[in-house]
Parts: C-alpha cells; structure tokens; sequence
C-alpha cells in the first residue's frame, strides 16, 4: 500500500458486511454508517433488490463490453437522460466520479476547442491527471502539471474567505464580479466551468442559492458550457432537490451533468450525460472498456426503482431537516465546533481549536476515535486537512437512527472538546 493511503483511524479497521445502515468489523463491533461508505451506499447496505440483480445478471452473463448492447444499460440510459433535465440528453457510462469528469472535460474541451476551463476554488472533481489538475485545492492536487488550463473562481465557500462577511445577494454579486474579471483577464475562450453545487471532499460547503444561475448568465454571454459535477450530490441527497443543480432553478439545466457513488449502492457505476450536440461533438470511438458493465447496471437499475419508490428524497429532506436541528441544538455549548451546515443527508459541522476561528483536523481525528468507540462511522474533509466532519448516511435513515447517531456524535464532540480544552 502506498505511504500516503489515508485510513481514517490509528487503528485500522476492517469491515465484513452490512445491513441496512450498520455495517460490523471483523472483531463483531457493530457501527451505524454516517457515511454511507463513502457516499455510495444510497439506498442501504445489503439491500435485497440489489443484491438479487447483481446475483441474477452474474449468472447470466457477466461482461460484454460496450461493442454490444445490454437491456439493463439501455434502460438505465434512457432514465438517467430523462431525469436529468438536460434536453435532447445522451448518457456515456463510466466506472468511476474521476472518469465521468475526464469524459466531461474532454467533451467540453474538444466541443468548444479550448483547453481553458473554470473552477471553483476548494473544489474536487476526482484522481485522473486531468481531474487532479483542475481540483481548487493542492492539498489534494499532488501535481500542477496540468493538461488543461484551470482559471479559479469564487463561490463554493461560504463561511470563509474575503466574502463571508457580505449577505447572500452581496456575495453572489462578489462571486459574478469575480468571474467576469478572471474572464477580462483570459486570452481566448474558456471551454466550461465544472463546479459541485455542494463542495463534497471540500467540506460540504456551497455558495448561496441561485449562485450558479447568476454565472450561467456571464458563462452563456462568452458560450461557456456549464458542467455541474453531481458525483455527491445526485440522486435526492440534498433533500430539497433531486440533483444540487436545481438549488439555482432559474440557471435551468447544465449543459452536462457527471454522477457517480451512490447510484450503483457500491458498484462502479458513473457516467456523463450531455445535450446530444455536445456529447456527439467527438469524430473518434471512445470505448470505455468495463462503463456500463451489465451487473453494474443491473444493481443500478433496480437501486434507482427503491430510491424513486420509497421517495428516499423526500425521506433525506425530512431526516436530514430532523438531523440538522438535532446537531444544531447539540453544539450550542461546545465552541470546538464553529458551524452545522447542510441539507437533506448531506451535512458538515466544521472544527475549530476551542476559542479561536483555527480549523481543527486535529479535533476532527479526536471526534472520529471517539464515534468509533461508539459505535458510529462519520466522515471527514474540508479545505484544511479534514477539520470538516461530513454526514452522508443511507438515505433510508430511519427518524431513531438519527437520534441515535446524534447522540453518539454529541458525546464524541464532549470529548474531542475536553481533551483539547
Ligand atoms: N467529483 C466529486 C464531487 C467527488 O466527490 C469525487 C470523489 O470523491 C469525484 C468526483 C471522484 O469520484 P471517484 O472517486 O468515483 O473517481
């Protein structure tokens, strides 16, 4: 293994299986997951329809690679265009969030022939040397070596930075006056701006409402295409909207959207999905050897049909709402923690050393040995080395689930405080 894999704990821990929203360790400890794996576990672990699809189409036919036709990958295609909102929509299927981004970035590179692109600062769009190259963040950009020319913008931070002082109409104005300047300042044209409408490994973070519609007017004055990076926050996990686009309706869709994590519930399922004028603008084949591999497609299929018919949307805006209320009222004595923020099943609560504004991964490592220890797995992230704990669990999180995980997390942020008081 290489020297800089990040495991979350001093002692490494080994998961065996799950169900439900737990998953057990290999000594039998038993841990109520905050965080879905890693955004990918959407529905549920181990959830039956899914393990059933993946059981039946490995008994039929395990691969047949992109040169044929498979009726899951079809279908699924047809849906993911239709719920999309992009009009005239064709989808490319991928295995991963970096490659759905790389298949993006070509496409939008290759359509509008310019190897400019837009980004927000603190972003992550994923590990290939293109995706890494235009992440707004170095601690997780090893390499500046970029292939493409990534020009940064305002508008993914909040609570931080030169704008956290301004209401939200002020930064939103701060954040168009920013990109029209990085635009003044550009010789050439941009090929697109990709941005999370929520910042995922960034720490759960988004500009105001309707941001991104206010830069789709300047983006669409120069022709720039708008890409929205939906890797974490697709699929009804924001609660309110069922992908983080639509927070800034008036914007109207993307011209193209990436997913990925938790539509295939643990499968290596992403893809792009494009206005047909877009996706088509490539003259050369371009396979993907093992996107669209039919069990994959499967478990997406039929994870999609539990999502959309239990209305685990509406299940991550009510929990999630429930949730962010309970922590809210949690944290009101403990200083470590400076903000609760988020929405639907998708929630941040970023550290700080006790008494000052200082970002505190350290706090951060504190509170997840102490979840552990009860029983509970939560993630971490934010621009400063993880001082940011992210909550992303199942979006089936039952109402006593959320109770009981509160509960942990608040005896967890006690003790981080104690020891670092
Ligand atoms: N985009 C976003 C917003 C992500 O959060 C991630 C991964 O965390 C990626 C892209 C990369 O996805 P993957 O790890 O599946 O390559």
């Amino acid at each position: 293994m290489p020297d800089w894999l990040a495991l979350y704990y001093d002692r490494p821990m080994e998961i065996t299986h799950g169900e439900g929203r737990h998953v057990w360790d290999a000594e039998g400890n038993r841990y109520l997951d905050f965080f879905g794996g890693i955004l990918t576990t959407m529905t549920a672990h181990a959830l039956p329809e899914v393990t059933k699809a993946v059981a039946e189409q490995a008994g039929r036919i395990l691969h047949t690679s992109t040169l044929y036709l498979d009726r899951h990958m079809v279908e699924l295609a047809e849906r993911v265009a239709a719920l999309s909102g992009i009009p005239d929509a064709r989808v490319f299927f991928t295995t991963s969030g970096t490659e759905a981004n790389d298949a993006a970035l070509l496409l939008a590179t290759t359509y509008r022939r310019s190897n400019q692109v837009l980004a927000l600062r603190n972003s992550y769009h994923g590990r290939s040397f293109s995706a890494v190259g235009i992440t707004g963040n170095s601690a997780w950009s090893p390499t500046s070596l970029s292939p493409l020319q990534t020009l940064y913008v305002h508008g993914g931070v909040r609570s931080r930075g030169p704008y956290a002082h301004l209401d939200d109409d002020a930064f939103t104005a701060a954040c168009v006056a920013d990109l029209r300047d990085m635009l003044g300042q550009t010789r050439g044209g941009v090929a697109a701006l990709i941005a999370e409408p929520v910042q995922g490994v960034g720490g759960f973070t988004s500009g105001p409402d309707g941001l991104l519609a206010a830069f789709r007017e300047v983006l669409d004055a120069h022709g720039i295409l708008w890409i929205s990076d939906e890797v974490q926050t697709g699929w009804g996990r924001t609660g309110d909207h069922f992908w983080g686009w639509q927070a800034h309706d008036r914007a109207g869709p993307p011209d193209m959207l990436t997913f990925a994590k938790g539509i295939g519930n643990g499968m290596s399922v992403g893809g792009v999905v494009a206005r047909a004028e877009v996706m088509n603008c490539l003259d050369a084949n371009s396979i993907s050897t093992f996107g669209g591999s039919p069990v994959t497609m499967a478990a997406a299929q039929a994870n999609l049909n539990h999502l959309l018919e239990h209305d685990l949307q509406g299940n991550a805006r009510r929990v999630g709402g429930l949730l962010l209320e309970r922590l809210r009222a949690a944290v009101a004595g403990l200083d470590v923690v400076r903000e609760v923020r988020g929405r639907g099943l998708m929630i941040g609560l970023e550290l700080v050393r006790p008494g000052t504004d200082e970002p505190s991964p350290e706090a951060a490592s504190l509170v997840l040995e102490a979840a552990r220890e009860g029983g509970l797995l939560i993630g971490k992230g934010g621009s400063h080395l993880g001082s940011v704990l992210r909550i992303a669990p199942p979006l089936s999180l039952t109402v006593a689930e959320a109770e009981e995980g509160a509960g942990i997390l608040q005896r967890a942020l006690e003790t981080a405080q104690t020891r670092l008081e």
